[in-house]
């Protein structure tokens, strides 16, 4: 998981109406926010300070400078005072990075004994954030606003999740996916416009002839195949049912070579994500399982059958919760059987192998196992069951004339009953606000089976990523009622429109 070491800019507005006096204490102020916001040790990033911004031309010159300098990933404003908001439109209008409006107050509470007219025009956000608002969004520009007192915790964690929310917005463009299968003949909702997406998303969507990559794995050292099954031995708990030891070996060997000649093509030609597909494994001897596990553990994305717009998910969701204290995992995912016994309504998730260990809890082990679909050997595969606690799963379609992002609130359960006979690594969840709504939801916007699923992630961030965009974003969470969705997709769908 390689990302920048990326730094957030804090731009103090004002003007010269005030005196030096008051502007001293302006600087002073905002340099005391930022000190103690980079101390509270919940930012994932931290802050520079920037000396106060009071005309057109000082403000056009900082988010000019924000523009190009490649660490600075987004700028948060805060009008201290009073700053005439026509001096921010030519900076605004040239600034092209995330932009975060902190509508806070230097002072928590009114000083009642000794406010005068002195302090009242020296603290007045409410006033000056209120012009400055007025003026982004007259320009129709994105940007998050996080209102309240900047030492609250609450305040802290929302500008720390818009920080991730942003480092996904620089970092999308960096994304870059080997199709090494098509698309899964006669399937629709993988399918896409991958040029559509490199003009939204940044992505490049590249293909390859399976064989290419297979001649990487082909070329693996026995002795580093090795190596890496017995890290596997050592890490893993092996689950012989009944198979012969050398053999189980042996085919936990083939994906240890998958493992290493993947990450080889991957790294040597710079993707960050993969796809493959059961039914065009070339020269491979077995689906890649445990091997696209381990990638996606390591931060790779992956989509299965061709599934592109996943696999770029599964990436950025990756990038957005990069060292997380606490992550509790990001997978790719799919909805594959349901439980409708009344009370214990879920979804069980799993794939045919490629589910991410990061979403583990308890022990995780190793079986071999016929896979019934495809015509290669026994794939070796990580077999747990995953976290419980509240998740997101969400879903990239491509309607033809826009894509649209699916998030739904889920609530993740273990199953009731151990499933001895059931191969694979799985997850088990409740979608908000309950499986009948949930689904019915999903299925009338359009959402597929596969999905980019993460416990470390909100709905909010997706939506802010979403309209960072330029896309459509569709949220099913506790509050949604059919008759609401129904709507809401039918205005959507008039305002895209238009938009185009
Ligand atoms: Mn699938």
């Amino acid at each position: 998981m390689v990302t920048k070491n990326y730094k957030f800019w804090f731009a103090t507005g004002s003007q010269d109406l005030y005196g030096d006096e008051c502007l001293k204490k302006v600087a002073e102020h905002s340099r005391i926010i930022v000190e103690k916001l980079n101390e509270s040790g919940i930012l994932p990033f931290e802050i520079v300070w920037k000396p106060t911004l009071i005309d057109n031309a000082s403000i056009r010159r900082l988010f000019n400078e924000a523009n190009s300098d490649e660490a600075c990933a987004g700028v948060i404003t805060w009008m201290h005072t009073f700053s005439p908001a026509k001096s921010w439109i030519l900076g605004l209008q040239e600034y092209r990075k995330p932009l975060l409006h902190l509508h806070t107050q230097f002072n928590q509470e009114i000083p009642y004994d000794t406010i005068d007219m002195d302090f009242m025009n020296e603290n007045q956000s409410a006033h000056g954030d209120r012009e400055y608002g007025h003026i982004v969004t007259r320009m129709g520009i994105e940007r998050k606003v996080v209102v309240g007192h900047w030492s609250s915790e609450q305040v802290q964690e929302r500008i720390a999740q818009w920080m991730r929310t942003a480092v996904g917005i620089m970092e999308s463009s960096h994304i870059r996916v080997v199709r090494v299968a098509d698309n899964m003949r006669n399937v629709a909702v993988t399918e896409g416009d991958k040029v559509e997406a490199q003009i939204k998303f940044g992505w490049e969507i590249d293909a390859y002839p399976v064989n290419e990559i297979a001649q990487y794995v082909a070329d693996v050292p026995q002795a580093d195949v090795n190596a890496l099954v017995e890290e596997y031995y050592d890490k893993y708990q092996i689950l012989l049912e009944g198979r012969d030891e050398k053999e189980f070996r042996n085919h936990v060997a083939v994906q240890a070579q998958i493992e290493i000649g993947f990450e080889k093509f991957l790294t040597e030609k710079n993707y960050q994500a993969i796809v493959t597909h059961f039914g065009d494994l070339g020269s491979l001897k077995q689906l890649p399982g445990l091997a696209i596990q381990r990638l996606m553990e390591k931060g790779y994305g992956f989509g299965g059958e061709g599934d592109w717009k996943t696999a770029a998910m599964v990436r950025l969701m990756k990038i957005m919760t990069s060292g997380m204290k606490d992550a509790k995992g990001t997978s790719f995912m799919e909805d594959y059987t349901y439980n409708l016994v009344p009370g214990k309504e879920g979804i069980l998730e799993a794939h045919m192998l490629e589910v991410c260990p990061s979403i583990s809890e308890g022990p995780i082990g190793i079986k071999v196992c016929p896979l019934s679909m495809g015509d290669r050997e026994d794939p070796a595969r990580l077999v747990f069951t995953s976290k419980t606690g509240p998740g997101i799963a969400t879903s990239l379609i491509d309607l033809g004339d826009r894509f649209r992002l699916i998030i739904n609130e889920v609530d993740c359960k273990k199953v009731e009953k151990p499933m001895p006979k059931l191969p694979v690594a799985t997850a088990f969840w409740t979608p908000k606000p309950d499986l009948s709504v949930g689904a019915e939801s999903w299925i009338l916007a359009g959402g597929a089976h596969h999905t980019a699923f993460s416990y470390d992630l909100t709905a909010e961030q997706m939506v802010d990523w979403a309209d960072a965009m330029g896309i459509e974003s569709v949220v099913i969470d506790g509050a949604t009622t059919i008759r609401g969705l129904k709507n809401e997709l039918k205005w959507n769908s008039m305002y895209y429109m238009l938009k185009r």
